[in-house]
């Protein structure tokens, strides 16, 4: 707190990401993070912007990331108009709710689902209504034909794992022709169907993705949201007001190469899935009801133990998960999937753990 504060900063909620230890030896299970590399393809791009004489730093990087969206397009058969980047889903995000978001009416969301909605909207004073989750932890695209300001939800949701088939996408930008539909497919990769193809059919649909999860690329801050040219248009007015260069030359030639490696993308990415569902049964030999997952990560809880206490004792067996102390949702863990090996560990502690 401090007088030379602007009014309002205090009153501001900021988002508290899982935690990066800097243990060594620790199993983290805790961000989603991919546990494979990425493509050494990006890793050779990365070095070779770079360049021997460090001119790849020397000099400001494109600020239309004009052959990052020209990849991005290509893959996803759209045209580079449809397509805008960030320096991470998570400022593609903050500026969609600037760009985007901010009407009359208050937007909807899960009640359950992504903390940083939340704490956009706090930012940007944008008026929201929670809207719960079925009993099984599903969204109910019938609850959001409704008045509204706007809509945004994962798909899948985070952090519960859960898949809404495409159709029920469909149903809510149906029943929805003057707000925007914002669907979050941080971890579409890992199973699900995008909403990209519904593009063409719908002016308010706008896709956000990223390059953190499926594409082993947190590190590197790249992330992106694809509409109609005019919703992209509106996205580049914000960021051309806020930041010229939010990716730089290093991030811009990774991403490109990471669009470009189709044969490990797809190797890693059918890995993480295989290991989710391995993950999955041996949770649920152990007494765990695990809601079903189409993330690299599971949602789960023990009906005979507290997950507050079981989060606390994997951490003494350096294993790390992550526990959210909120409605609903207090008795579950969410834990990324990782390496077998990692996944085995996990189970023989919680075998340990709750016998
Ligand atoms: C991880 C995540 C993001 C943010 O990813 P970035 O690393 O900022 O690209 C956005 N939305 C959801 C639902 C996520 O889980």
């Amino acid at each position: 707190m401090s007088r030379y504060w602007s009014p309002g900063i205090a009153r501001l909620t900021p988002y508290v990401p899982g935690e990066q230890p800097q243990l060594e030896r620790l199993i983290k299970l805790n961000t989603n993070e991919n546990p494979y590399g990425p493509s050494p393809r990006v890793l050779q791009a990365v070095r070779d912007a770079l360049g021997d004489d460090g001119d790849g730093l020397r000099r400001y990087p494109d600020p239309d990331a004009a052959r990052l969206k020209a990849a991005i397009a290509a893959y996803h058969g759209l045209s580079a108009a449809q397509v805008f980047v960030g320096n991470g889903s998570d400022e593609v995000l903050a500026l969609v709710f600037q760009a985007l978001l901010k009407h009359e009416r208050p937007i909807l969301f899960p009640d359950i689902t992504y903390s940083f909605y939340p704490v956009y909207c706090g930012l940007y004073e944008i008026a929201y209504e929670s809207v719960p989750l079925t009993d099984r932890y599903t969204i109910r695209a019938a609850d959001y034909v409704r008045p509204n300001g706007g809509i945004i939800f994962p798909n899948p949701n985070a952090p519960t794992g859960c898949l809404m088939p495409l159709q029920d996408v469909e149903a809510i930008l149906r029943g929805n022709p003057d707000s925007v539909v914002v669907v979050d497919e941080a971890y579409i990769d890992f199973g699900g169907v995008s909403a990209v193809t519904l593009i063409d059919r719908y002016p308010n649909l706008l896709v956000v993705q990223t390059l953190s999860k499926s594409r082993s690329l947190a590190g590197l801050r790249v992330g992106f949201a694809l509409g109609h040219a005019d919703l992209i248009a509106g996205l580049e007015r914000v960021k051309n007001s806020f930041n010229s260069y939010p990716l730089d030359r290093l991030a811009q030639a990774g991403a490109v190469a990471a669009f470009e490696d189709r044969d490990h993308f797809e190797h890693t990415r059918r890995a993480v899935m295989a290991s989710r569902d391995a993950l999955t049964l041996r949770l649920s030999a152990l007494g765990f009801e695990v809601l079903p997952s189409a993330a690299n990560f599971v949602f789960a809880r023990h009906p005979a133990h507290d997950a507050a206490t079981l989060a606390a004792a994997l951490r003494a067996r350096h294993i790390v998960v992550r526990h959210f102390a909120k409605p609903r949702i207090a008795q579950f863990l969410r834990i990324s999937v990782g390496t077998d090996q990692e996944c085995d560990a996990l189970c023989d502690a919680l075998a340990d753990i709750v016998a």
